[in-house]
């Protein structure tokens, strides 16, 4: 098999939306590795998008899924429930970081974990209106977009818009929006567009994922909650691309002194196997009627065996120390080869959720051309990175947190390569 005939078959067989990164296939994954058709081989730095925090194939994981195989793949939980998903629930339950007692629910993709937090948050409080980010990311489905603060691709020739959705700014050094801009923006939107006694919840990122890895600030958090509490609104923390170790907690919200109400996980969840859930406090969970959530393959067998098994990694493997270990190492790498690459325009991370903003040094506009450029000398040296950003001018990082040194070493070195050529 060629990859160059594989893509001339991609082009027919599937539609453009889908739109493609990388021009070679995948034959076979192992921990940080991925070998292609052809046999050749890279280091992933994209882990699936955020999925891979454990690595391609991890040992423990493979042996849950190969021995839930070997039981049943599939019975629907809500036809007939299987005792896994109730010790997930549980083990999720006593992780997460919100007070009292709590509950989970299990999906598919993280955008119904979105969706279905945006239903219970309606349904507990009985109100339409949801203030998401401007350059937030929550998903592709109808709804998910609606809540999602980027207009390209994710909307443009989509609509009509799912409504009583409302955007504020999200506080960003780079963009110039302090943490009192976002917030008079929300108090313009309460005088002006909705009033806050009709909004069920604002949903935040902790860090943006897909707006280009902005940290949000903890004034900002404490802000949100104190105006949730003030307005009887719940708060929601997507941390589908931030949860199980990658910014060095198990969950980014615990970089915060404050806690959400609900809480959207998938991604690392797994290790490479669809799953989702919204866990929350118990009296909000169990608002909806019975029958009211769920979903045919909601909650997977095989996934949540996976998720068993992923856990433990985390745990044995301390894999939320080794986040902080690999991100201060490449924040500190990045910065050095600031004075050979003025493209640089800002490193920042938390964890090893780590983004390297790139700006023309000219005219301090955003790169999004470097930034292409700069991933495709990367693969051609074989090393597979991610961009994200609303102007498209970020890398971002996604290694599994267990990769070894060696090849986290080479990766930086490949990374050096291209960003001083
Ligand atoms: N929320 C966040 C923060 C995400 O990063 C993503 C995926 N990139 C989603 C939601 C949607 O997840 P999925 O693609 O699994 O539906």
């Amino acid at each position: 098999m060629k990859n160059l005939d594989l893509n001339t078959r991609r082009s027919l067989a599937t539609p453009r939306g889908v739109g493609v990164m990388c021009n070679f296939y995948a034959a076979r994954a192992k921990n940080a590795t991925l070998w292609d058709v052809e046999g050749k081989e890279y280091i992933d730095f994209a882990g699936g998008i955020a999925v891979l925090n454990t690595g391609h194939c991890h040992p423990k994981v493979q042996k849950a899924i190969a021995e839930q195989l070997e039981n049943f793949t599939h019975t629907a939980y809500q036809i007939v429930p299987y005792a896994n998903y109730v010790t997930l629930a549980e083990r999720i339950n006593a992780i997460a970081p919100i007070a009292g007692q709590k509950k989970t629910a299990f999906f598919t993709t993280g955008v119904e974990a979105i969706e279905n937090a945006i239903k219970i948050a309606r349904s507990h409080t009985g109100r339409p209106g949801i203030v998401a980010f401007s350059g937030s990311f929550h998903g592709r489905t109808l709804l998910g977009m609606g809540l999602t603060g980027k207009v390209t691709p994710y909307k443009r020739s989509f609509g009509p818009m799912p409504n009583d959705i409302f955007h504020i700014p999200f506080p960003t050094m780079t963009q110039d929006i302090s943490v009192a801009d976002s917030l008079k923006a929300l108090d313009l939107l309460f005088q002006s567009d909705i009033d806050p006694q009709r909004v069920a919840a604002i949903i935040i990122e902790p860090v943006q994922g897909e707006g280009g890895f902005n940290i949000a600030p903890p004034d900002l958090m404490t802000a949100l909650r104190q105006r949730c509490d003030e307005h009887g609104m719940l708060l929601i923390a997507d941390e589908v691309q931030t949860g199980f170790a990658r910014t060095g907690k198990m969950f980014a919200m615990e970089h915060h002194n404050v806690q959400p109400d609900i809480m959207c996980i998938a991604k690392s969840l797994a290790g490479g196997m669809p799953l989702s859930g919204v866990v929350g406090r118990a009296e909000i969970m169990d608002s909806p009627q019975a029958g009211g959530l769920g979903g045919t393959y909601a909650g997977n067998p095989l996934s949540v065996a996976a998720a068993l098994a992923v856990l433990d990694v985390i745990q044995d493997e301390q894999l939320c120390e080794r986040a902080n270990e690999l991100g201060t190492k490449l924040i500190n790498h990045l910065n050095e080869l600031r004075s050979s690459c003025p493209a640089i325009a800002d490193v920042r991370g938390l964890g090893s959720m780590v983004a390297l903003e790139l700006n023309d040094p000219q005219t301090g506009a955003p790169d999004a051309a470097r930034v292409k450029q700069v991933q495709d000398d990367a693969i051609a040296q074989g090393l597979v990175l991610l961009s994200c950003g609303v102007h498209g001018n970020v890398l971002r990082f996604l290694y599994p947190l267990t990769i070894p040194d060696e090849q986290f070493d080479q990766a930086l070195a490949i990374l050096a390569n291209t960003l001083t050529s």
